[in-house]
C-alpha cells in the first residue's frame, strides 16, 4: 500500500485519535482515509473503490463502505447526503456539529463549525419535541471563485 508522504503524518495522527476513540485502524480503513485526504474533495464509495482498487484487489463497494461507516462512526470523516459523498473532517481532533457549503458549479465543499447554528438547530429540536442525533446542516450554492469566473465570462450586452 503506497501512501505519499504529504499525508502519512496525518494518517498516524488520525490513527492516534481513533485508537483513542476505541477503534482500530485497519489497512483498508487506513487507505480510504488517505484517499480522501490527498484528493481534499469529496468522494463516492465507487470513485473510492475504482482509486484503491489498482493498489488492492481485495477492495469492493461493500467494503469501502464499510470502511466508510467506520470512519464517520470515529469522527474521521463526514457523509455529505446532498452530493451522496464522504470527505475528511477538516478538524477531526474533536466532535462538532458541521455545516457544509457545497458549491453547485465546482463541487467544492467547505466544511464550517458555526457554534450558533449547531445551537439554533438544538434549540428548534426541543421546541418541536425532537432529539437530534443528526446535526449536520449542507447548503448548497455557488462558491466565490465560481461566481467571479461567472461573471468575468458573461459579456455585457
Ligand atoms: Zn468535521
Ligand atoms: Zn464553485
Amino acid at each position: 500500500m503506497t501512501i505519499t508522504p504529504d499525508n502519512a503524518g496525518t494518517l498516524d495522527e488520525l490513527e492516534v485519535i481513533c485508537r483513542q476513540r476505541g477503534g482500530r485502524m485497519t489497512r483498508q480503513r487506513r487507505a480510504v482515509l488517505g484517499k480522501l485526504l490527498q484528493t481534499k474533495r469529496p468522494l463516492s464509495a465507487y470513485e473510492l473503490r475504482d482509486m484503491l482498487q489498482p493498489e488492492d484487489a481485495s477492495v469492493t463497494p461493500a467494503s469501502v463502505y464499510r470502511c466508510l461507516d467506520f470512519l464517520v462512526e470515529h469522527g474521521l470523516v463526514h457523509r455529505l447526503e446532498t452530493t451522496r459523498s464522504f470527505i475528511a473532517c477538516d478538524h477531526p481532533d474533536h466532535p462538532h456539529a458541521v455545516q457544509f457549503l457545497i458549491c453547485r458549479q465546482c463541487g467544492t465543499v467547505v466544511e464550517a463549525e458555526d457554534k450558533r447554528i449547531a445551537a439554533a438547530a438544538e434549540r428548534l429540536g426541543h421546541r418541536l419535541g425532537f432529539a437530534l442525533d443528526q446535526r449536520t446542516v449542507e447548503l448548497t450554492g455557488i462558491c466565490a471563485t465560481c461566481k467571479t469566473e461567472d461573471t468575468a465570462a458573461t459579456p455585457c450586452v
